[in-house]
């Protein structure tokens, strides 16, 4: 008997070494290891022996079955993996599935869109407009007429002599009211385009217009929405001050500036030891922007702001460099 084991052994050990394919794995399990199975035929002799033998013959049954077991075990998993090469029939639907990554919005993208939905709250409606302005939208309506000085700063992109890539939002402004009468209270956010490549300007930028036209709109109510924007853009004990400045479509015109929101105003390399940041510039909207769009200037005043997307972003999230928005590398762009 126990010649005859050590065959069984032998054979089922070479055979299953010869194994290739999932199919035959079956006809293997019946043939040596089920209840009609070589090995349990064998096992039926074990009543014969004598009972001095019995013991070992029974311990060697066991040890060779186990063997068997478990090396059919691991071919049976192995073949299913494929790392044979077999045609994988198996599915270990236990395996956990491959998740795919999932994109995030662009670092501008959320803060447009917080932007836009912090003046939405406060009644401001949203209009968009082109990007291929004319002449008379981006400047001349603007109080910006040819050979202006103003003109000289705004480095345009031009396409003909009266059509341009526009230079900033504000064109909506008169596009907005040629078309529609006070009371008017809009943003229009968008692209803008000029001719500069730093490490804080990049050919391509984004702005948010805003603009408010009523009777009696005054400079308060100019620095009420303000306040409440950078509130709730920073936090609600950012401190903010207003310089005098100069734009040709306001008048007055002011820099704003926010507290340091690195330093706390202490002083640091991002705010060149002012403890102040310029974040956006705003005025009274000019009496000649009003007559070129026939407004009556008498009538009704209003007031303008215009802030870069960009900057509010790389405020917010401490970005020294504005051309990591528009490389496109993963590593930057998942952390938001
Ligand atoms: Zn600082």
């Amino acid at each position: 008997m126990e010649e005859e084991l050590l065959r069984l052994q032998a054979e089922a050990r070479a055979q299953l070494a010869a194994l290739e394919d999932v199919g035959g794995l079956e006809a293997f399990r019946v043939q040596y290891l089920g209840r009609k199975g070589r090995f349990t035929s064998v096992m039926r002799q074990l009543g014969q022996a004598s009972p001095e033998e019995r013991p070992r013959l029974g311990k060697l049954a066991n040890e060779i079955k186990q063997e068997l077991e478990a090396s059919f075990a691991e071919k049976e998993a192995r073949l299913a993996a494929g790392a044979d090469g077999a045609q994988g029939a198996f599915l270990d639907l236990s395996l956990p599935g491959r998740t795919r990554p999932f994109g995030t919005l662009h670092p501008v993208t959320q803060v447009m869109t917080e932007v836009c939905a912090i003046f939405e709250g406060l009644g401001f409606s949203v209009a968009e407009g082109p990007d291929v302005e004319v002449d008379f939208y981006n400047f001349e309506a603007l109080n910006i007429p040819p050979h202006h000085p103003a003109r000289a700063m705004h480095d345009t992109f031009y396409i003909s002599d009266s059509l341009l890539l526009r230079t900033h939002t504000s064109p909506m402004q008169a596009r907005i009211m040629e078309a529609q009468q006070p009371p008017l209270r809009m943003i229009a956010p968008g692209k803008v385009y000029r001719c500069d490549s730093d490490i804080t300007h990049t050919p391509m930028f984004h702005q948010v217009e805003g603009f408010l036209v009523d009777r009696a709109v005054s400079f308060a109510d100019l620095k009420g929405v303000l306040s409440v924007f950078i509130a709730k853009m920073f936090t609600p004990d950012t401190a903010i001050r207003f310089r005098p400045s100069f734009f040709p479509f306001t008048e007055p015109s002011a820099e704003v500036d926010i507290g340091c929101v690195i330093c706390g105003g202490a002083g640091c390399r991002v705010c060149k030891q002012t403890g102040w940041l310029e974040i956006l510039g705003a005025g009274m909207i000019d009496p000649e922007v009003f007559k070129k769009v026939g407004y009556d200037p008498e009538e009704f005043t209003g007031f303008a702001f215009g802030l870069g997307i960009e900057r509010i972003a790389m405020l917010k999230y401490g970005i020294t460099d504005i051309r990591l928005f528009y490389e496109n590398d993963l590593r930057f762009l998942s952390q938001f």
